[in-house]
């Protein structure tokens, strides 16, 4: 190639020049955050959604069966908004806890049913041998904008937390907002209702997805300075559909940064690029992460496995001897 027409008359221009002296003057890491050396893996659990056909069932124990050996210390199952998969949650937490080497924990809601309905759902889970409730509020179903507590229900998250606590002595497990609830009067309005939670018996709480390490982190030293002592588990959305993900966080209140758009950017139909794109976001928020600490980290999985198990591998989870055993005998 000629350097004609860019050339100095020494034969390179002033831009390329340039460029070895201000990689120079560059910033200096000494590495990317990352796993300390002879530190334990961090605690996962992961969650699915109840599947509404039989395909879906399939695709959710596969699912299920590629993580299984990592040995998470418990799996969750969503409950569909307005109780709508009250069935099929309660069928896909019993499946795990009969036929996989899993501890399920089932989410209930206060939306849509009395106190009495949900108490019953509740004493069945323990009948059945579940212990561990993940207690929400809900939303209300699709096409209604406005919560309205059921006349008979449980109001709000807490009453539900102090409900269960009434009927047996379940592990509990609540939802946090490190960018605030869109319907809570104001952040430290929020903060409160998680605490009150916490007061009522909950054992750890489960943010909802976030982006940006730095308003969790920020979120963890007002809650500690609100007399928050349990773990709030960061909840980790691996992103492979960037332009669903947009219209979810529009509702629930999660704010996507706009170098995670430039990161999809252009790659609406590329979904293989899409995957790696994601395992590099993914990746680089929960090595942030445990850089800074934090060693427990819930997965939505959104029934899909591979990039959880491949963040929980860059995490330093392996699978485990006896998960491994209790997978092949399945
Ligand atoms: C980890 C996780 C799992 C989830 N799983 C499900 C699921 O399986 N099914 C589902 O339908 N949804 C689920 N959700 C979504 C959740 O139901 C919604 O975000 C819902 O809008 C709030 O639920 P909550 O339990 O946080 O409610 P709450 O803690 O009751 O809070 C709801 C809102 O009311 C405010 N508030 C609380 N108490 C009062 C009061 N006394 N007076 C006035 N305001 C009050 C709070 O500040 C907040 O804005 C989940 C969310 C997370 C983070």
């Amino acid at each position: 190639m000629t350097m004609a027409g860019h050339g100095t008359e020494h034969g390179h221009d002033t831009e390329s020049a340039s460029v070895l002296a201000r990689w120079a003057a560059g910033p200096r890491f000494a590495a990317l955050p990352g796993r300390p050396d002879g530190l334990a893996p961090p605690k996962l659990s992961f969650e699915f959604f109840p599947p509404k056909t039989d395909a879906l069932e399939a695709q959710l124990w596969s699912c299920i069966r590629r993580l299984e050996p990592l040995a998470p210390r418990f799996v969750s199952v969503t409950y569909g908004a307005g109780g709508t998969t009250r069935e099929r949650t309660h069928a896909t937490v019993a499946r795990i806890a009969q036929d996989s080497s899993l501890t399920p924990a089932a989410h209930l809601t206060c939306v849509g049913a009395s106190r009495a309905e949900v108490d019953a759902v509740a004493r069945a889970y323990w009948e059945a041998g579940v212990r561990h409730i993940v207690a929400l509020r809900g939303d209300p179903p699709a096409g209604v904008t406005q919560y309205t507590p059921h006349p008979e229900g449980y109001a709000f998250a807490a009453d539900l937390v102090a409900g269960l606590n009434a009927i047996a002595p379940f592990e509990i497990s609540v939802a946090a907002y490190p960018e605030t609830h869109p319907g809570a009067l104001s952040p430290d309005a929020d903060l409160d209702n998680l605490k009150r939670k916490i007061d009522a018996g909950a054992t750890r709480a489960i943010t909802q997805y976030f982006f940006e390490a730095d308003s969790y982190l920020r979120f963890l030293d007002r809650s500690l300075a609100a007399g928050i002592t349990v773990p709030i588990v960061p909840g980790i959305l691996p992103v492979t559909n960037f332009s669903q993900v947009v219209k979810f966080s529009a509702m629930c209140g999660a704010s996507v940064p706009a170098w995670l758009a430039r990161m999809f950017e252009g790659l609406d139909d590329d979904p293989e690029t899409r995957r790696m794109v994601a395992a590099v976001a993914a990746a680089e928020q929960v090595r942030l992460l445990q850089a800074a600490g934090v060693d427990e980290f819930h997965f939505y999985t959104l029934n899909r496995p591979d990039l959880t198990y491949a963040i929980a591998h860059l995490l330093g989870v392996r699978p485990t001897r006896a998960a491994v055993t209790a997978t092949a005998a399945a």
